[in-house]
């Protein structure tokens, strides 16, 4: 391979791993040596990475070795036991599980948001939530009109959004209710189910535990995740997450309050349209909006619909999309990873 960094990615056969091997090529990311690493369950199976074939290795605290960059997404518990062996044998940990956004002394990045959270000491960042990036990329702009006081944020969120079983579970149930619709019988399989309902033609509300408010996982990770990386621990957040039979990109309907007066529509417009890593897709005369299979495949976060919340003269309103695979985590990782090289921070200590 060609000259650059040593790297690896934990979970290269899942969902967001498959989107790190196509983004590490189309942005020609600099790497000398890849090496990627699974369960057990896939030691020997193969991908294909710049034209040559690569072979799955268990990861283990004993992978990290030579290692300059280590991308995880194979879940916390993967990232706990095995995130703190890669920064000790001196790699950069880039992890997009939620083991390590909380702690006060992990930064929790997105580039266009706060990428001045890394600092030249950084270890370790942590990726945020998808459904929080897609979110702040969109809103954090508007900051330069007025401070924002709260969100009113409703998500319609992806089968991508639960890994590479769930897709499969939407694709199956979807075929097994259209046979069922025709007549025909099923194939009375008997498939093991991931999700606690029925997927195909129905939605449900997130599929995480529910805490002692009466919200999610997905909802308090959104709400806790908002406020550390705008730094607004007080920040207002009201947000209500579901699951729906779509098959890649989450959706949200979004209303921001200000403290003071909503900006104009033209104002937020004019805001939006130079915002990085935003598209405006708004387009009232042709009911162009955003929507999950413009966003799937996109790094950009789109957003339409805006308008004055007319029950409140301080809100306004816009739905957005955006590819949680993507921006919400292997492109913002590897864009945390670009920001470190061309920033020259940690890296001076590599050899
Ligand atoms: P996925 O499709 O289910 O893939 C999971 C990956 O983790 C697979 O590569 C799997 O390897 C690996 N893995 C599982 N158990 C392991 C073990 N004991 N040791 C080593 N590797 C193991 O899930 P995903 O959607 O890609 O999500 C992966 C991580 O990214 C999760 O932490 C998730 O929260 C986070 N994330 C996902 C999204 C999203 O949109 N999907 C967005 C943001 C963050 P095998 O193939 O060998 O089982």
């Amino acid at each position: 391979m060609s000259n650059g960094f040593n790297v690896a990615v934990v979970g290269a056969t899942g969902a967001v791993g498959n989107e790190f091997l196509r983004l590490f090529e189309e942005r020609n990311f600099p790497i000398r040596n890849l090496k990627l690493l699974a369960s057990a369950r896939s030691v020997g199976k193969q991908m294909q990475f710049r034209g040559e074939t690569l072979t799955i290795e268990e990861a283990t605290k004993e992978s990290f070795d030579g290692i300059d960059f280590a991308f995880f997404s194979a879940g916390a518990s993967r990232s706990r036991e095995l995130a703190p062996a890669a920064v000790e044998a001196g790699a950069v940990v880039i992890d997009n599980s939620s083991a390590f956004r909380m702690d006060p002394a992990v930064p929790l990045v997105v580039p266009e948001v706060n990428p001045f959270a890394l600092t030249p000491n950084t270890r370790l960042v942590a990726v945020p939530n998808c459904t929080a990036i897609i979110l702040l990329v969109a809103v954090n702009p508007l900051q330069a009109l007025g401070k924002i006081d709260r969100l009113i944020v409703s998500t319609y969120q992806s089968a991508s959004g639960g890994g590479a079983k769930v897709m499969d579970e939407l694709i199956y149930e979807t075929e097994q209710a259209v046979s069922a619709l025709r007549g025909v019988p099923g194939d009375g399989s008997g498939r093991e189910k991931v999700l606690p309902h029925p997927y195909a033609f129905n939605l449900f509300s997130h599929n995480t535990p529910i805490n002692e408010h009466g919200y999610n996982d997905e909802e308090w990770k959104v709400i806790q995740e908002s406020r550390k990386i705008l730094d607004q621990p007080e920040l207002r957040v009201n947000v209500t997450c579901v699951r729906v039979p779509v098959i890649r990109a989450h959706s949200e309907s979004v209303t921001i309050e200000f403290a003071g007066e909503a900006p104009s529509e033209a104002q937020i417009r004019e805001v939006l349209a130079k915002a990085p890593g935003v598209q405006l897709v708004d387009d009232r005369e042709a009911n162009a909006f955003p929507m999950p299979i413009t966003a799937s495949g996109q790094g950009d976060v789109l957003v339409g619909r805006i308008r004055k919340d007319l029950s409140h003269p301080n809100a306004i309103s816009m739905f957005i999309a955006g590819d949680q695979l993507l921006k919400g985590a292997a492109l913002n990782a590897v864009q945390i990873a670009e920001l470190i090289l061309n920033t020259g921070q940690p890296i001076d200590s590599f050899a």
